[in-house]
């Protein structure tokens, strides 16, 4: 019979320590492993439900309610009421701010400034925080002032504008703005300017006494002009003259302690191409000037070379700009009329070209022409800049003498035939104005500086000196006509009646 030898083997406690061991082990990897997968699992939950979600909308942040809880939001084309998460710090929420609308349409973010949008000018300020804007179809809107630009923007300003919101938002730069060239006036005076007392009483008359005498005007009932026309050849003084009753009007108001302003218009810059952008340009001006005049001081509108913009209507010689251009400032030229402290001159040197409109009374109804100076004229404004104060070889008088003799000797410069056959030879003393008469004395005095360098001689400026000045003046002056087109020699040399056929240059 076949024992059976098999019996089993009990563990041993150590053995069952150990497997217990092993088993617990597993254990707790398995519980790491689940817990691992369950936190994926959330994580992939919360994944798809954020994918769920609403997508964020934005608006624009108002204001607060009354009460200050909610929020007054402009957003997807209606202005709501909000709540506003209790996460948020709610002093970011500023008018005009950007913010992000969570579910419910919670307020949850606050995220800067909307930058884009319509640009509008603003005309007018309206309390602290609105304003009248109007954008380029001259259209007028009130809207309210973004908390950033609410104590800076002011008239003239170009913004960018939310317009359904109803907000402007920010200030945007615009070159032409700085290039008014507002200049707080120069201390130019009536004694600076040689030559022309005739037409400098005649402004004084025209706008400094009903500046000085107002109640007499108002007595006899007669209206200030509101501007004077300057016209003459160029370089002849009629930004000096205008400069000068800026600074003369200055010392009449009040205790003549502050300046007045003076806006420097060119007529070419003012000037664009695109439709509106030129009346624009204009009414920033007028607004501008208003402006600055309200506090008092006295501003001077200066257009220079106003032929080039307030052409004759209908002359066809640009595309017909003028049309809308020259009733636009009629326009802002009547409405001058409330502030007294404003005052337009225009200067030109072809007045024929300005659309007579402009000129009617109560407009720019004082004409006054700044000519070309005689030899006294001359003489007189060589001693504006040939002073006893500069190292001069001799006494002044004699030195302006010598000089004024040499230019006003004959010296021919271009022949024009003329329409009835006849000839005429212009000459360089035809041309004379007291910018060359500047440029001259300036010439002059570098040489002497030159020859006190080189060592000839330190004896200061001599008749030498200024001979061989207007020499090189006549030779290089710019502002020498230089043209070959007869009819513009028609215009310069003043034949009006003679057509010039053809002009030829004696150089
Ligand atoms: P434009 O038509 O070219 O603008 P304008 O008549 O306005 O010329 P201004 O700008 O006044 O001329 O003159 C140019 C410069 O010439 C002045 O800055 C000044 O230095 C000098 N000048 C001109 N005329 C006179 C004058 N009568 N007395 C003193 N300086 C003068």
């Amino acid at each position: 019979m076949e024992q059976n030898n098999t019996h089993t083997v009990e563990p041993t406690p150590a053995d069952l320590k150990r497997e217990n061991k092993t088993l617990s082990a597993r254990n707790a990897k398995l519980a790491q492993l689940l817990t691992a997968s369950k936190r994926k699992l959330q994580d992939l939950q919360s994944q798809i439900d954020s994918l769920a979600e609403p997508a964020s909308t934005y608006g624009v942040f108002l204001a607060f309610d009354r009460r200050g809880h909610d929020a007054e939001v402009f957003t997807s084309g209606r202005r709501m009421r909000l709540k506003v998460s209790p996460n948020l710090d709610r002093s970011q929420l500023q008018t005009g701010a950007l913010v992000r609308l969570g579910d419910g349409s919670l307020v949850v973010e606050a995220c800067g400034y909307p930058e884009t949008g319509n640009t509008a000018t603003l005309t007018e300020r309206i309390g602290t925080d609105r304003a009248l804007v109007s954008d380029h179809n001259g259209e007028e809107k009130v809207v309210q002032l973004a908390t950033p630009i609410a104590a800076t923007a002011r008239a003239g300003d170009t913004l960018l504008i939310d317009p359904r919101a109803g907000v402007a938002l920010e200030k945007i730069p615009k070159t032409e703005i700085s290039s008014l060239s507002l200049e707080e006036v120069p201390d130019i005076t009536y004694a600076d300017i040689g030559g022309l007392d005739t037409q400098i009483e005649q402004i004084h008359d025209a706008v400094e006494l009903p500046f000085a005498h107002p109640d007499l005007y108002k007595t006899y009932e007669l209206q200030p002009p509101k501007g004077v026309l300057l016209y003459g050849p160029p370089g002849c003084g009629k930004t000096l003259i205008a400069k000068a009753v800026a600074n003369s009007l200055a010392s009449r108001v009040g205790d003549g302690a502050a300046p007045s302003w003076f806006l420097n218009v060119k007529g070419p810059e003012l000037l664009n191409k695109f439709v509106g952008e030129t009346e624009r340009r204009i009414r920033l001006i007028f607004e501008r000037a208003r402006e600055l005049a309200s506090a008092g001081r006295p501003v001077i509108i200066f257009f220079d070379e106003m032929e080039s913009i307030f052409r004759t209507r209908g002359s066809g010689v640009s595309s017909d700009m003028e049309t809308t251009v020259v009733p636009q400032l009629l326009t802002e030229m009547d409405g001058v009329e409330s502030l007294s402290n404003v005052i337009i001159i225009g200067a030109t040197n072809r007045e024929e070209l300005i659309d007579p409109a402009l000129l009617r009374p109560g407009r720019l109804d004082v004409k006054v022409r700044v000519e070309r100076p005689n030899r006294n004229g001359a003489r007189d404004i060589f001693t504006r800049y040939l002073r006893e104060t500069v190292p001069l070889a001799a006494p002044a008088g004699e030195l302006i003498d010598a000089a004024v003799e040499k230019l006003f000797t004959p010296r021919p410069y271009v022949e024009l035939e003329l329409s009835d056959g006849s000839r005429e030879v212009l000459h360089y003393s035809d041309f004379i104005s007291g910018a060359m008469i500047s440029n001259v004395v300036d010439r002059a005095k570098k040489l002497a500086i030159k020859d006190q360098l080189a060592g000839v001689s330190d004896a200061g400026v001599t008749a030498t000196h200024l001979h061989e000045a207007i020499e090189a003046e006549q030779d290089e002056s710019e502002d020498l006509p230089n043209t070959a087109n007869p009819d513009e020699w028609s215009r310069i040399s003043g034949r009006q009646g003679e057509v010039v056929i053809s002009a030829r240059v004696l150089r």
